[in-house]
């Protein structure tokens, strides 16, 4: 088992704690919370709760959205010590037992940081107790898993094995955009290569990258941020969300400067944020010369594997979604079980559209084309709409047709 290592947020007041703090450091206390700990988020439990019964302290742990008790015996004697023990982590007065309390620690497991926040609520028995343990995402969630079907996902990897070019990353706001940047970058970026990194929002350490963001009282603007990034000459730049013309130029001269440039825009689809580059006051033909891919996504609830219900996709259905699907088509509904606290769903699924410029698509971008049309062509030539993503993901039990509807 990796070693974890602990850090608490700061020293819990000293006063007459003294005692209380020599039983926490007992060894067996802190190799017992340790391992509860350590166990839980090596599991990926997003909650642990240590319930203090009348002779026991119950120890569950959520996972994927369900509370499963731990397999642990705490004996009634131990049941304060184990408690004291985090609330000295979480950094709060031991000595205050009526009170409720909230704390916070940090803990490091292999390569994972991890944010700790700890509450305690005094009850019958004792301090009731839950860690909500937060993820700090350091990005290692690559391309493969961002949930993209196969031939989409061979698309995206061929596009960002260009090696330069300007790709886009777009959809409203909430869908995961960064994401599926971040497993952008670390696609391309590799130990050699000089990646930098600008974003109002550092949700993922990238290693190997320098990652800034603009304060708030910055004496620049986030367009000069993106110029004096760019002069650092990466190989790859991450830029977070581009919203006016200077901001897109630097960008695209970026691109020009044979550079991988990744940028996060808003935009309803592909197309949509073609139009949106331009009405920033892009050049067409300089959009058109460096655009490489445009990524558009939403994110969805993905429905609960164990108690998901199919049911057939008939010929009304078929007809309100303007498709026909192959013969035997099911959806699915959300029904509800112990696996997903009876709420149908559990997890997260991403849905997207590729648009992957050709010849002809940036022909007609030269010659300000209506959207429709590039719609049209890119549909002719391969492009898998957001909503026939979502149809096929909906085919395949992974979300709901009403909610992939919904979400476009
Ligand atoms: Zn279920």
């Amino acid at each position: 088992m990796a070693k974890a290592q602990f850090e608490s947020a700061k020293k819990s007041r000293e006063a007459d704690a003294g005692k209380l703090r020599m039983a926490t450091e007992d060894k067996g206390i802190v190799q017992q919370v340790d391992k509860i700990i350590q166990e839980a988020v090596e599991q990926g439990a997003t909650e642990i709760h240590l319930e203090p019964l009348q002779d026991a302290l119950v120890i569950r742990t959520r996972i994927k959205g369900a509370l499963k008790a731990v397999d642990i015996d705490i004996p009634k004697d131990m049941k304060n010590n184990v408690i004291n023990r985090i609330k000295v982590l979480s950094g709060m007065d031991i000595t205050r037992t009526k009170v409720p309390q909230s704390g916070f620690f940090k803990l490091s497991l292999e390569e994972r940081k991890i944010e700790l926040y700890t509450y305690v609520m005094p009850t019958l028995h004792g301090e009731a107790t839950i860690i909500k343990v937060q993820y700090k995402q350091s990005a290692t969630l690559g391309v493969d898993q961002l949930g993209m079907t196969k031939n989409m996902l061979a698309s995206f990897k061929k596009a960002l094995s260009r090696g330069s070019g300007l790709y886009l990353v777009t959809g409203p706001p909430g869908s995961g955009k960064r994401t599926t940047a971040y497993a952008a970058v670390l696609e391309v970026l590799k130990p050699e290569m000089l990646g930098v990194g600008f974003d109002p929002v550092i949700k993922y350490e990238v290693p190997g990258m320098i990652q800034g963001k603009p304060e708030e009282k910055s004496e620049f603007t986030f367009a000069e941020g993106i110029q004096s990034l760019m002069k650092q000459e990466p190989d790859v730049a991450y830029i977070g969300d581009i919203t006016c013309n200077e901001e897109a130029r630097a960008a695209i001269q970026g691109a020009f400067a044979k550079r991988v440039v990744l940028c996060r825009m808003t935009a309803n689809d592909c197309i949509n944020a073609v139009q949106n580059i331009i009405d920033m006051g892009v050049q067409p033909f300089l959009l058109a010369a460096s655009l490489s891919v445009i990524i558009n996504q939403r994110i969805l609830r993905k429905l609960c594997k164990n108690c998901r219900q199919p049911y057939p996709a008939g010929q009304d259905i078929q007809k309100e979604l303007g498709l026909r699907l192959p013969e035997g088509a099911k959806f699915f509904h959300p029904k509800g079980c112990d696996a997903c606290e009876n709420t149908g769903f559990s997890g997260l699924c991403a849905i997207y559209e590729l648009y992957i410029p050709s010849e002809e698509l940036n022909k007609l971008i030269v010659s300000k084309a209506s959207l429709d049309s590039l719609r049209q062509r890119a549909v002719k030539e391969g492009m898998i709409s957001l909503k026939m993503d979502g149809i096929t993901k909906a085919m395949r039990g992974l979300v709901t047709v009403e909610d992939v509807l919904n979400s476009i």
